[in-house]
């Protein structure tokens, strides 16, 4: 390891792909400010249509974010008080903050150790008579088995929504994330796999009353003839993002790609070490937005990794039953004990695509080093 001793490897890295697209960005920029159209408009239309065409769907409409994606398509299928949103336990705060936004009850549910996605029998004993959506969280890049969830659905006359804000590209037997249900929700956050250079979002579906309901909610209720049919929201697509993102998507599945590659070096230098890293369900294109393993003593191995000058994140430490903003509903440590487990085992990896070929093997034999040192002492007992 002599010679990458010195090698300092950030979690995320954006300014490498600024650089790849710095002239379609300048271009984008120079086309919006002579449109002079920067919320909604003809940048956002047009990449509204490229993008519902890569995901799949008849529709897309652009949005303010991520959490307004999920709040709006709730609301445009009429999610209210009373209403109860079966959701994962470990996802990021933004899922069930919207549930909340819409007055509704966030349900949640377990997950499954190997994948941490939403644990599908758990998430069919929790439907109750008040229960009107499943919300799967598509978590790290991968899909959650979306026919199991839509068979579930049709048992009990519910509606299903993707949270895809992790998922952008990723697949399951060539069904894409998005395109799986009634509404697929996606953010543009920085760092997601499709950033923009501030917040967006947007929602994908086939269904005329999403679509129309989600379009009208997003700028004030107000309708084609000027008139304010609902009182609605300021969340608008912001015409230089859409520029940004239009240049920026062509480039996305070869930018999944490479997370893959890193994902596949990771995977080969790490097995056999201790280190227990993502499992690939079987028809699964994993998009690897993080790559997250679980290890025993997360701690030790961060700072392991920190001295040696490797960032590294969690996703998410505090599952959000014991996060004190949702401990109005009421549940208790011990209610979701594979999220809880594993919440104090899972560290991500850097992972951006890109990340060198030399970088991505510095971090991989560094952590293997890390459980090594680990085990030597807990031999000796230390
Ligand atoms: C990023 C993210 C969101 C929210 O997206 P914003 O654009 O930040 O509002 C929602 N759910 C998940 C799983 C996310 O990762």
């Amino acid at each position: 390891m002599g010679v990458l001793a010195d090698m300092q490897v950030p979690f995320v890295n954006l300014s490498r792909q600024h650089e790849e697209i710095e002239g379609d960005l300048r271009a984008a920029f120079e086309r919006v400010l002579a449109q002079g159209s920067f919320t909604l408009g003809p940048e956002v239309e047009a990449f509204e249509k490229e993008f519902a065409s890569f995901v799949g769907t008849a529709d897309a409409i652009g949005v303010a974010s991520g959490t307004d994606a999920l709040h709006l398509t709730l609301r445009a299928m009429g999610v209210g008080p009373g209403d109860e949103v079966i959701t994962a336990v470990n996802t990021f705060a933004a899922t069930a903050e919207a549930i909340v936004m819409c007055g509704a009850t966030p349900v949640f549910v377990d997950i499954e150790e190997d994948t941490c996605l939403l644990d599908l029998d758990a998430a069919e004993r929790a439907v109750s008579q008040h229960t009107r959506v499943i919300l799967p969280v598509h978590l790290y890049g991968q899909m959650v088995d979306m026919q199991r969830v839509r068979h579930i659905a049709s048992q009990h006359s519910l509606r299903v929504v993707e949270d895809a804000c992790q998922a952008h590209g990723a697949k399951t037997d060539g069904e894409s994330a998005g395109a799986a249900s009634d509404a697929g929700c996606f953010s543009f956050y920085p760092s997601k796999n499709l950033g923009a250079m501030g917040d967006g979002g947007i929602v994908t579906t086939d269904d005329v009353q999403i679509s129309d309901a989600v379009r009208l909610l997003r700028a004030h209720g107000e309708d084609e003839d000027r008139l304010h049919t609902v009182s609605g929201y300021c969340s608008r697509l912001h015409g230089m993002q859409a520029a940004f993102l239009r240049a920026k998507l062509p480039k996305l599945p070869s930018w999944n790609e490479s997370r893959r590659l890193s994902a596949e070096i990771y995977e080969l230098e790490l097995a056999d070490t201790g280190v227990i890293t993502p499992s690939v369900m079987p028809g699964s294109e994993h998009v690897f937005h993080l790559y997250v393993a679980q290890v025993p003593d997360r701690d030790a191995f961060r700072s392991y990794l920190g001295e040696r000058g490797i960032q590294t994140g969690v996703h998410y430490p505090v599952p959000l039953h014991l996060e004190p903003a949702f401990a109005q509903l009421g549940y208790a440590r011990g209610d979701f004990p594979v999220a809880e487990r594993v919440a104090s085992q899972i560290v991500s990896l850097p992972m951006f695509p890109h990340m060198t070929e030399q970088e991505v093997e510095y971090v991989a034999e560094v952590a293997s080093a890390a459980l090594q040192d680990q085990e030597a002492a807990i031999a000796v007992g230390a």
